[in-house]
């Protein structure tokens, strides 16, 4: 399993959840090596392989480079996680600078769409590979539109959702399932980039279930989508926000 962003939060617990089910896990991260090395021993505690390298997904070249790590460390992977994100300083669009929209567009969708691509072209077994499956990390925020927070986020997100569509229907018939699961709010670090640590306990009264998730409750369903279980099930894009 190949995962980007699996330093911290979501792609963290992922990566240790696929290594206790009999992964060999390949990670990314963007700037924390710290984070990585414990995330990597944490994997092969539970015996499996586990390698991460650094690699901005906004970069082709870093993109291409990771690819071709993870197939050189540990093989070509069967399961893409598309999961490293960023979310800006919370505030409105109208304030919003030009440089900080590109920043959330070029990580969270040309990067995204980069790693599609990549993972598209070697699974693809109409190019040579052994079919596998995407999983792409949305957000529930794609179809509350976060205003007054991140509507720039959110619509990155949206573009997550419409891509997982349209490339599940232009891989279903060459072995690659592509899905998304939309997690709501999830204790990460991601609130604080946002400018509020402990968002969470401010919203959490507009959730059904009262409460935050915690990264092991989207690991699990991310787990799910990538196994045999799971195996008609392709453009889904899953909830994964306590009834949100
Ligand atoms: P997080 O705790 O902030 O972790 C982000 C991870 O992505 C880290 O491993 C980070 O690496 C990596 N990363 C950041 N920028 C990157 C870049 N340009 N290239 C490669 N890797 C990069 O975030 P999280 O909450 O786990 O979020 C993971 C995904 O879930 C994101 O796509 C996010 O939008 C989505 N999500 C999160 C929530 C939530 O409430 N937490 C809700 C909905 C969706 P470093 O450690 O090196 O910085």
């Amino acid at each position: 399993m190949l995962i980007t962003g699996g330093s911290r939060g979501i792609g963290a617990s992922c990566a240790e959840h696929a290594a206790k089910a009999g992964y060999d896990v390949c990670f990314s991260y963007a700037s924390n090596p710290g984070a990585a090395d414990l995330v990597k021993a944490a994997c092969e505690q539970h015996g499996a392989r586990a390698a991460s390298t650094r690699a901005d997904v906004s970069s082709e070249d870093d993109v291409i480079a990771l690819f071709d790590f993870c197939e050189s460390e540990l093989g070509a992977p069967d399961v893409f996680v598309n999961n490293a994100g960023v979310l800006g300083q919370q505030g409105e669009l109208r304030d919003f600078t030009a440089e900080r929209i590109a920043w959330t567009v070029n990580v969270n969708v040309t990067g995204a769409l980069l790693c599609m691509r990549e993972a598209a072209r070697r699974m693809s077994t109409d190019r040579g590979g052994a079919g596998g499956s995407i999983i792409n990390v949305s957000s529930k925020a794609s179809t509350l539109g976060s205003p007054f927070e991140y509507v720039d986020y959110a619509a990155s997100k949206g573009a997550i959702d419409s891509a997982t569509i349209g490339l599940s229907k232009e891989l279903g018939a060459v072995g690659v399932r592509v899905n998304c699961v939309r997690p709501g709010p999830i204790h990460t670090d991601i609130h604080a980039s946002g400018g509020e640590p402990d968002r969470i306990a401010r919203v959490s009264a507009g959730i059904p279930m009262g409460r935050g998730g915690e990264p092991a409750e989207v690991a699990s369903l991310i787990l799910w989508l990538a196994g045999d279980e799971a195996s008609y099930v392709s453009g889904a894009l899953i909830d994964v926000a306590g009834g949100r």
